[in-house]
């Protein structure tokens, strides 16, 4: 990377006369823009000795005043004297960012197509991308004047304010304004014309603390280890005593008691007197995980996206002092400044959710096993069923693969049962959700007194509003999506954008007013229970239920205190959850995600089921798993139903290989996005031919550019292109290339997706 001038010139426009090279202290400072290089300032010397590499500092950025961090420090510089400019301040006492996360970063521009400048802003709290941190959050509440006439009035016209008074309503009391605005994909906006209605109110308060800090955990610490465990631990601790940078690939059935070879590990570290960081799914991130690290090693700082920024500042510094050591967290807290690292814990290592959507778009796992060899840690990647990337890495001995290949104290795997359920009778009014064979061992399970799980994949009450005259289902204005049928709001959502609208009462092209309710989703499928069950004590976790984190409390603390007997749930409900007496899982459809355009459809389905059977039978009550499917036969169910991860990948590697899908090879997607369809489609056939060009002799396939799965999302038209890269060099050409085509790309949003984990 070169170094530029601080001002907005071109460096050779108007050459001075050929001079001696300017001498003094200067700074390269790189700063959160698209921009390919960082940028030279001159370090004055009342502030030479805050200016360290890793230290932040504010900089003129043409009229503008940013703030950089420093990356590096020379002695001379041959820019021209007059566009050199000063550094304006330095922000820190003393580096905050480590020699290590400088080379982390600069790893992750050159792997994922960005600047080192946004590289750095991952990794840097909200609060220290500005000179000022704020310490003031803002709560939204709705008022006493948002009645029943109110929402009536709203709903026919403000659709906005409508969604958003109505989810005020039913969390009752106040929610920070910038998480809701999230989540309900809004921006300020309504919420302002709300408050100014006077029927929200907006309060700037203080920070309270974060609920997850306070959390204490149950996990004792078992006195013997399995032969299993032992094993594991035997080839990772003098790994973690040698401070050299490795990784393991730790697959271990559910229950088979992962989580204490992590504790382990990390005790191993501690004792060295270094750190640790855990990496979980956010979705996972529950106050019961977070408690077992805590119960064993005290003060573990927490880190995930819920945090406000000064939560997740004050989190920050006290790792970067070393007064905390042990860090848990979602996504980002792999970059969480810990002090001599020793360890860093990848668990559920095949979630997507590793990876971030939006710039810099990395992959935490992949990162992570960066930052150990950096770092001279140990890097463990642990999951049920491994992604088939990490598998081919372990294969080819870049990992060291370990096995749990049995659940802790003997305890049997569950029994899995297949309802094809294409030999069902037909039912009516949504009973046909539940084959005979699941309704028979649900009430069994009932009169046993013991619990059951019956998951679903699927949100809302009906998916599918479908008009026969025109053959076509309802889709969202804005995207290329159907609409959901949620029935308690009544309303027809996009899951998408979450726009809402009223239930079209007739087929907005056609106006056939013969519209059909098609399917099931979660909301049914509890009501359909409710119907069949009349006793039992039913609750629903999704994210339409789950408004607040209380909320999921609430319910996982009364189900594990048996005062319910099934919970009905989507993804939410998959994974972690450890009640013993649940003994039946219901799979009401494994089909909801197979038939995806995405090459990774059955890897994920497989994983998904194993997660989801993973929750019955961790106790001597034992356990039994039944699948629904209209595709009995298909490898994904057939090889859950064996609990045969290994004979999954084996035959799903085949494909892959004959495809040059990874692991045989990287892929890079690109996604082209404007409002304008023809803006999309020369831009995407430019940017095809020149990287056709550009790729002639390096081992790379373009498939594309065709239009994406989601041909339209937020009123933008959408293609893609799929890259792949049969060795490390053609992916580190084509990413360089991809980088300067989409800087080149003034209109069209062009996203360069290394590693990309959705095709959608
Ligand atoms: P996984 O993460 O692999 O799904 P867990 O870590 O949840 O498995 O372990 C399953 C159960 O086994 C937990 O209740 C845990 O406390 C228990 N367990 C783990 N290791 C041991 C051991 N060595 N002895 C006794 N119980 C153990
Ligand atoms: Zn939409
Ligand atoms: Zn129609």
């Amino acid at each position: 990377m070169s170094a530029h001038t601080g001002s907005l010139f071109p460096i050779d426009e108007e050459l001075p006369e050929p001079r001696a090279p300017l001498s003094g202290e200067f700074a390269h400072v790189a700063l959160n823009r698209p921009l390919d290089c960082e940028f030279t300032y001159e370090v004055p010397p009342e502030l030479s000795e805050g200016a360290v590499p890793g230290a932040r500092v504010a900089v003129q950025f043409g009229r503008k005043r940013e703030v950089g961090v420093i990356v590096g420090l020379d002695t001379s510089c041959d820019l021209p004297p007059a566009k050199v400019r000063p550094l304006s301040a330095v922000l820190d006492e003393r580096a905050l960012l480590s020699p290590e996360l400088l080379s982390l970063t600069k790893w992750m521009a050159k792997r994922y197509a960005c600047s080192w400048g946004e590289a750095l802003s991952a990794v840097l709290p909200a609060g220290l991308k500005r000179e000022r941190s704020r310490k003031v959050i803002r709560m939204i509440s709705a008022t006493a004047m948002a009645t029943e006439e109110v929402m009536k009035e709203l709903a026919k016209g403000s659709e906005k304010q409508h969604r958003l008074l109505r989810t005020l309503l039913e969390v009752e009391g106040s929610v920070e304004m910038r998480d809701l605005m999230r989540r309900l994909n809004l921006s300020d906006a309504p919420a302002q014309t709300l408050a100014r209605k006077g029927l929200a109110l907006i309060e700037r308060v203080e920070v309270s603390s974060d609920p997850l800090e306070g959390s204490i955990g149950d996990r004792t610490r078992p006195e013997r280890l399995t032969d299993e465990q032992s094993a594991c631990l035997a080839s990772i601790v003098p790994a973690v005593q040698e401070r050299k940078g490795k990784t393991f690939l730790l697959r271990g059935v559910t229950g088979s008691g992962k989580t204490e070879v992590y504790l382990r590990a990390i005790e191993a570290a501690v004792e060295a007197g270094r750190g640790a960081i855990v990496l979980v799914p956010e979705i996972a991130l529950t106050p019961q995980t977070v408690g077992w690290f805590r119960s064993r090693f005290g003060d573990v700082a927490v880190l995930h996206s819920k945090m406000t920024d000064s939560q997740r500042l004050d989190a920050w510094l006290r790792v970067s002092s070393g007064e905390v050591k042990v860090v848990v967290g979602a996504r980002s807290a792999l970059f969480a400044p810990v002090v001599d690292l020793g360890v860093i814990v990848v668990d559920e290592e095949h979630e997507p959710s590793f990876k971030q959507g939006s710039i810099p778009r990395y992959h935490a796992r992949d990162a992570a096993v960066e930052r150990a060899r950096l770092e001279g840690a140990v890097c463990i990647l642990g999951s049920a069923t491994p992604s088939l990337e990490s598998r081919a890495l372990a294969a080819r001995g870049e990992y060291v693969r370990l096995d749990l290949p049995k659940r802790v104290g003997e305890m049997p795997l569950p029994a899995v049962e297949v309802v094809d359920m294409r030999q069902e009778p037909p039912g009516k009014g949504g009973s046909e959700a539940f084959s005979r064979r699941l309704r028979q061992q649900l009430e069994a399970c009932l009169e046993r007194g013991e619990q059951a799980i019956v998951f679903l994949n699927r949100r809302g009450f009906v998916p599918v509003l479908y008009c026969p005259s025109c053959r076509e289902v309802v889709r969202c204005e804005q995207c290329d999506v159907g609409l959901t049928w949620h029935r308690r709001i009544d309303r027809a959502v996009c899951h998408s954008c979450c726009e809402e609208r009223h239930r079209p009462r007739a087929c907005p092209s056609c106006t056939s007013p013969a519209l059909r309710y098609l399917g099931y989703g979660s909301e049914r499928v509890e009501e359909v229970l409710r119907e069949l069950m009349p006793t039992a004590r039913i609750a629903r976790m999704d994210s339409d239920t789950m408004r607040r984190n209380e909320d999921y409390e609430v319910t996982l603390e009364a189900f594990g205190r048996g005062e319910l007997d099934i919970l009905v749930g989507t993804q939410m409900i998959a994974k972690g959850l450890d009640f013993p007496r649940v003994t039946l899982v219901g799979i009401v459809s494994a089909d909801t995600g197979l038939h995806l355009p995405d090459f990774r459809a059955a890897e994920r389905t497989f994983q998904l089921l194993a997660q989801v059977a993973g929750r019955a039978g961790r106790s001597s009550l034992g356990g039994r798993i039944v699948i629904q499917t209209e595709a009995p036969d298909h490898p994904a169910v057939v090889y859950a139903t064996l609990h045969d991860y290994d004979g999954f990948a084996v035959q799903e590697e085949k494909i892959r290989q004959q495809l040059s899908y990874p692991p045989y090879g990287r892929l890079i997607r690109v996604i082209f996005e404007h409002e304008r369809l023809e803006a999309v489609e020369s831009c995407a056939a430019a940017l095809g031919a020149a990287l056709r060009e550009g790729l002639k002799t390096a081992k790379a396939a373009i498939l594309g550019p065709a239009i994406a799965p989601f041909a339209q999302l937020r009123g933008k038209h959408r293609y893609h292109l799929m890259l792949k890269l049969r060795d490390e060099e053609a992916a580190e050409t084509a990413t360089s290339l991809l980088r300067g085509l989409a800087a080149a790309e003034k209109t069209v949003s062009v996203k360069v997706d290394v590693d990309a984990v959705s095709m959608l």
